[in-house]
C-alpha cells in the first residue's frame, strides 16, 4: 500500500468546539474519524476518513468477549506561530505493532498509519486548540470484529483513529500528587500483557484505583506481581526517583509499559549529563533512601501529564512526604523542556517533533 489513497466523506454538520477553559478529558470528539479494515488473506484495506459517528458491530464480535484490542495515545500541539506539531509519533505506531503482536493482532505498516494520521489531522486542523496548555489528544485503536465465539484470534479487524480536544492537565500550576502503594491487586505480571497497551490491563486496575480514590489518593503505585517488592509504575505512568543526585527508573521487564515520555526523559537526562539508571528498585530501598534523607524527587511520566510529581507516598502505615510536597528542581526542568519542545516554544535539537502540514 505505498500508493496510499485515503477516501474522504465529509461530515454534513460541524460541531461546536468546546470552550477552551472547561474541556473535560476525553469527552469531546471532532467531526471526522479514520477507519481501515483488515481481513485475513487481504490485509489492511479501505483507509477512509468519515464523519465521526457510532459504529456497528455484531454482538458476537470477538472484541466484546475476549478483549482482543490495542490502543495508543499521543497529542497534536499548536505552536505560538500557529503550526501543528506531533511528538515522536513514529514511536506510537511502532508500539502499536508491538502491542498488536502480543495480542495476536496483525501488524500494519507504521509509515502508512502515520500518513493516515497526517491526513486526518489536515482535515481536523481547526480542532487543535489554541489556548495555552491545550492540545488535541489522538487515540488510535484496533478491535477484533469477527463474529465468532470460538477461542482463536479474529480474522477481521478494524483500525480507527479518533481525536479529542483536551485541556491543560495542570489548570492551576503543577500540583504534586498523593500516591497509594497497592500491595494487594496486581496490574500486570512477567509474561503477561503489561508491556502492551491493551484494554484488559486498565479494566484490571480500576478496583485498586477506586479504593485509592476513596482514601484520598490520586493514583496507585504498582508493584511487581511476583514478589510484590519491586516498583513498576504509577497509575498509567512510568515512574522515576532521584536519589542522591542519581535518577532511577524501573527497568523494562515485560510487565512495564515502555512510555515514550519515559524514553525521552532518559535521553534528556543523558544529554544533560545527569546520571540515570534503569534498574530494579524495591520499595524497601526507596523508603530506606527516604530515611537517610537521600530521596530527593519522585515523578510519574506519560503523554497526558508529561511529568506528574509525587508529593506523598503511602505504604500501609508508612506515609512519606517527598521534597516537602513540592515539585523538584529537576522535575521542573524536565517538564519545561519537554513541554517546550512539544509545543514549539523552544528549539528541538533532537528532531522529536514532526510538523503536520
Ligand atoms: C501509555 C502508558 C504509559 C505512558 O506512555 P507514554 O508513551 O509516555 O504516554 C505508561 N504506563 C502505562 C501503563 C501506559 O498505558
Amino acid at each position: 500500500m505505498t500508493n496510499l489513497t485515503v477516501s474522504f466523506k465529509e461530515s454534513s454538520t460541524k460541531k461546536q468546539k468546546p470552550n477552551a477553559d472547561k474541556i473535560a478529558f476525553g469527552k469531546h470528539f471532532t467531526d471526522h474519524m479514520f477507519v481501515m479494515d483488515y481481513e485475513e488473506g487481504k490485509g489492511w484495506y479501505d483507509p477512509r476518513i468519515v464523519p465521526y459517528e457510532p459504529i456497528t458491530l455484531d454482538p458476537a464480535a470477538m472484541i466484546f468477549h475476549y478483549g482482543q484490542t490495542v490502543f495508543e495515545g499521543l497529542k497534536a500541539y499548536r505552536t505560538p506561530d500557529d503550526r501543528i506539531l506531533l511528538f515522536r509519533p513514529e514511536k506510537n505506531f511502532q508500539r502499536l505493532n508491538l502491542s498488536s503482536d502480543r495480542l495476536s493482532i496483525p501488524e500494519m505498516d507504521e509509515d502508512v498509519a502515520l500518513r493516515c494520521l497526517h491526513q486526518l489531522l489536515e482535515v481536523e486542523k481547526e480542532w487543535v486548540p489554541k489556548a495555552e496548555g491545550n492540545s488535541l489528544y489522538i487515540r488510535p485503536f484496533i478491535v477484533a470484529t469477527e463474529p465468532n465465539l470460538s477461542l482463536a484470534p479474529s480474522r477481521t479487524y478494524q483500525f480507527m483513529m479518533i481525536l479529542s480536544p483536551v485541556g491543560s492537565y495542570y489548570k492551576e500550576g503543577i500540583q504534586p500528587v498523593r500516591i497509594h502503594v497497592e500491595d494487594e491487586y496486581t496490574r500486570a505480571v512477567r509474561g503477561g500483557t503489561g508491556k502492551a497497551k491493551t484494554a484488559g490491563n486498565y479494566a484490571a486496575a480500576y478496583k485498586a484505583q477506586e479504593r485509592a480514590t476513596k482514601e484520598g489518593y490520586s493514583q496507585v503505585l504498582w508493584l511487581d506481581g511476583v514478589e510484590k517488592k519491586y516498583i513498576e509504575e504509577v497509575g498509567s505512568m512510568n515512574v522515576f526517583f532521584k536519589v542522591k543526585g542519581e535518577v532511577i527508573t524501573p527497568e523494562l521487564n515485560g510487565s512495564i509499559l515502555e512510555g515514550i515520555t519515559r524514553m525521552s526523559i532518559i535521553e534528556l537526562l543523558k544529554d544533560w549529563g545527569v546520571p540515570v539508571l534503569e534498574r530494579k528498585i524495591s520499595l524497601e530501598e526507596l523508603y530506606e533512601a527516604y530515611d537517610q534523607g537521600e530521596l530527593e524527587e519522585a515523578f510519574g511520566t506519560g503523554t497526558a501529564a508529561v511529568i506528574s510529581p509525587v508529593g506523598e507516598l503511602n505504604w500501609g502505615d508508612r506515609n512519606i512526604v517527598i521534597n516537602n510536597g513540592e515539585i523538584g528542581e529537576l522535575s521542573k526542568r524536565l517538564y519545561d523542556t519537554l513541554t517546550g519542545i512539544q509545543t514549539g516554544k523552544i528549539e528541538d535539537p533532537y528532531d522529536w517533533t514532526v510538523e503536520v502540514k
